[in-house]
């Protein structure tokens, strides 16, 4: 007869000495110096850089993992303390390099702004997922340094939403060619891991938006939340279907259409 199976977990730790919580952060630093690929290492040194720019060096070591969030349409995350133990964990979904390193690193930017809510205000602003007027104040402080418009909680007073920040505030055309696409809700922060996650659909404010009245932007925002689809998918498969249909009535688009799908 079989063994029962057991569990292997007795609820003590095997090792006993304490560490550094810091250190897996360390050391996924140095093992991506090593042997990491160009964004994460970008990410890694877009840290040190950001730290000592924005926040006066104060922000302790985060682990940055390139890694789907939580949220799996979310472009970033972060939480102060994960499951395992290890503080400011943030994770960057491995799609957003499509959109180049700037982008990334704003994204990382985004998160740190979360590391500093937490390591120095103790305060996430659950209450605004994250993204309160602490959270505003601390990136429009940056903002201004980068040249780049304020945000306000929940979009008050017509300024631009928090959530997306800093690429729903950078000039059209900062990330080059490639142009990022809404990903539905960015980025939710977290006091722990175990916590709920919700986040509102924050797609107003998204680039490719730009140029729509705000009726159509809160239409889309619906349609969204409705098929759970980012606005960029709804609004792509709205052009897939009109370029067909012009296509259709015309050579010359027809062959445009081509090039492109070629
Ligand atoms: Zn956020």
């Amino acid at each position: 007869m079989p063994d029962r199976p057991r569990l292997l977990y007795k609820g003590q730790p095997t090792e006993p000495k304490s560490i550094d919580p810091r250190a897996p952060a360390y050391a996924v630093r140095q093992l991506v110096q090593q042997d990491g690929r160009e964004a994460p290492r970008a990410l890694y040194e877009a840290f040190d850089a950001y730290n000592a720019a924005y926040f006066a060096g104060a922000l302790k070591q985060s682990l940055i993992l390139m890694t789907t969030p939580a949220s799996p349409r979310a472009e970033g995350d972060y939480v102060a303390q994960d499951v395992h133990g290890i503080p400011s964990r943030i994770r960057i979904a491995p799609r957003c390099e499509r959109h180049g390193l700037l982008y990334l690193q704003d994204v990382l930017l985004h998160e740190m702004v979360h590391a500093w809510q937490a390591e120095f205000l103790d305060d996430l602003e659950n209450g605004y997922k994250g993204h309160g007027p602490k959270f505003c104040r601390k990136a429009n402080e940056i903002g201004a340094k980068l040249g780049l418009g304020p945000v306000a909680p929940k979009g008050r007073g017509g300024l631009p939403r928090p959530d997306f920040w800093p690429s729903n505030v950078r000039p059209s055309g900062y990330y080059g060619a490639q142009l990022p696409a809404p990903g539905g809700r960015r980025r939710s922060a977290r006091t722990r891991a175990d916590g709920a996650d919700g986040g509102p659909i924050s797609t107003v404010s998204d680039p490719l938006l730009e140029g729509l009245g705000e009726v159509d932007r809160q239409l889309v925002a619906v349609l969204a939340k409705a098929t759970g689809r980012p606005p960029g998918a709804l609004i792509g498969a709205w052009a897939r279907e009109h370029a067909q249909a012009l296509a259709s009535a015309s050579p010359a688009i027809a062959a445009l259409v081509a090039g492109i799908e070629a």
